[in-house]
Order: C-alpha cells, then structure tokens, then sequence
C-alpha cells in the first residue's frame, strides 16, 4: 500500500517495526497530517525548480512530499537511528540526499552553494526541533546565504514574536532581527494534535522571505543590534532609561536625552512603540557617541 508517511496509520508503522523510541530532548514530535504538509509546500513556493533543504526529517513525513514535488531534497538529521529508516522508507526517490548532520554545526555555506550552482532556486523547509529554533533560524540568516524563502513550523508562540509589529505585546529585538533580513508572515496555525507524541504548545508555519537587502540603512551592523536589545531589555521602562542603562560610564543623560530629542524621537516612549526605521536613526545617530 502506498499510504503516505505523514498519516498516523503508516507512522506507527514504521516506529513500531524500527523499535524505535522517541528522544524529548531532541524535539522529535512527528507530523501525521499529509494535508498540512502539502498546504505548508504550497506557501514555502515550492515547485519542480527548488531545490530544498530540509532541517530534522525524522521519519520522512515531510521529506517524502519535499521529494514528490521539489527537484530535490537534502535533509540533515543528527538522529543517527532515523538515517537507516530514512534510507528504506524514501529509498523509491532519488532526488533525496540524507546527511547525519547537526544543523548547527553544519556547513550550511557549502551546502547552499553547492545547490544554488546547479538549481534554480534554494528554499529551506522544515518542522523545526523547537528547542533550538533561534539558533538555527539566526545561524541560516547571518550567515546571509543565497537561498530564497524559509519556511518552518515552529511554536506559535515564537512565530508571532518573530513576525510582530510595533505596538503589540510579541514585537521585541527578535522581531527586528528576523524581519531585518526577511519578509515574515504566519500562513498557517497548527494544532497540536497532528503531532506524534503531541507537544504541549500550539504551532505556526512561519514563512520568511529574503530581502534583497535590509530595508534600512544602519551604519554598523552590530551596534544596531545591540541598541535594539538595550532598548528592550526591561520592556517596562522608557527609551531613556534603558539607553541610560546601556550607555552607563560613557554617556550622561542629558546627553543621551539631547541626541534622541535631535532626532525626533521623544525620550518617554518604550523600545516596543519604536519602528526598524527609528531604531535604525537611533543606531546611526548614538555611532560615533558609544
Ligand atoms: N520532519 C519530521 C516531521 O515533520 O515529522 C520531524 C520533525 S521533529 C519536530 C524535529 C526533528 O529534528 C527530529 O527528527 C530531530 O531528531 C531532529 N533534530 C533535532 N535536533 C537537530 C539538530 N541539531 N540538527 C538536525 N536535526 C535535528
């Protein structure tokens, strides 16, 4: 019978003929709903010119629909036991490539590369182990490689939070780090129990978009980052005194209080009212004071 993987019938199938027993600490919740699967390819842009990489395929559920419709597939999973069932339940496809591989350790720049030079386009697909879920999606996105689109299901929770916008409760420094690189929205939420084992959080599909290139022009990278965390650090305080904070021993406040005013940004409101655009002035205009 060729049921796909993704459905609860052949998962339990195949754990149960591997012995295979399921490591918490690596986040192994298995997705048994092809329709979800096939709904997240269609909004990840996925199409006979992609060649996909794909982040924790555990036993394939995602893989198999990544091999049926995308040119290619090359996974990375640092589950040694998943690898030799990976191998006989896409052993048909041929267009699959399994590495053992932490994704965190891994050379993502050889590997985009490698793919970029003989395919259309690059996308990165995945239901992403959600206990590293920032790392994985900060190392793919400073590392500023050539690929088009990630797009992950992660806890919902986190996604807002990566796609919000000023003036909500999720925007904070990790919204601004995201969308600094990429264009963010949630095509998808997921429920929990579509998962094998059932995780306790609700999921999304985050869909990011790389930008040609920032939509602000910031004059040092790193500093603009750090400003953005300072003025979020205590999310209850004013721009002023957070900035107070950060520039404790190298800048006064009436200082900081007259740079702010030469900019137009009043000293009273809080870092979550501020847009990327006022971050950005405020970063360029505190450069040369730090
Ligand atoms: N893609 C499968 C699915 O949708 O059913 C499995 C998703 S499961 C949420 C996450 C997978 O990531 C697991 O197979 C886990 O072993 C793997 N994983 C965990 N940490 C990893 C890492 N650092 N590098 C690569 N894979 C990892």
């Amino acid at each position: 019978e060729n049921k796909a993987i993704a459905t609860p019938g052949r998962t339990k199938e195949i754990l149960a003929k591997a012995g295979f027993s399921f490591k918490k600490s690596l986040g192994q919740n298995f997705l048994v709903d092809v329709n979800i699967l096939k709904n997240m390819l269609h909004h990840a842009g996925i199409t006979e010119d992609t060649a996909a990489i794909e982040i924790g395929p555990g036993i394939g559920a995602l893989t198999e629909q990544l091999a049926i419709h995308a040119h290619s597939v090359t996974a990375l999973e640092i589950d040694q036991r998943l690898v030799p069932i990976l191998k006989k339940e896409l052993g048909s496809y041929e267009n699959v490539t399994v590495l053992n591989e932490d994704v965190l350790k891994a050379d993502m720049e050889r590997i985009v590369h490698e793919l970029k030079n003989r395919s259309k386009e690059v996308r990165v697909v995945a239901n992403l182990p959600y206990y590293i879920t920032t790392p994985i999606l900060m190392k793919l996105l400073m590392d500023r490689l050539p690929f088009q689109s990630i797009t992950v299901m992660i806890q919902k929770e986190v996604a807002e939070r990566m796609s919000a916008s000023p003036n909500t409760k999720s925007y904070g420094s990790l919204s601004i780090a995201v969308q600094y690189y990429t264009e963010a929205s949630i095509p998808m939420i997921v429920p929990k129990s579509v998962f094998v084992p059932q995780p306790n959080v609700d999921s999304a599909v985050l869909h990011l978009e790389r930008r040609e290139k920032p939509p602000v022009d910031v004059k040092n990278e790193d500093f603009f980052f750090e400003i953005v965390r300072a003025s979020f650090k205590q999310r209850r305080k004013t721009l002023m005194n957070n900035l107070g904070s950060f520039f404790k021993g190298s800048l006064e406040k009436p200082e900081i209080r007259e740079v702010l005013e030469g900019i137009g940004i009043d000293p009273g409101r809080r870092g979550e009212s501020l847009t990327m655009e006022e971050f950005a002035t405020l970063a360029n205009a505190f450069t040369y004071q730090k």
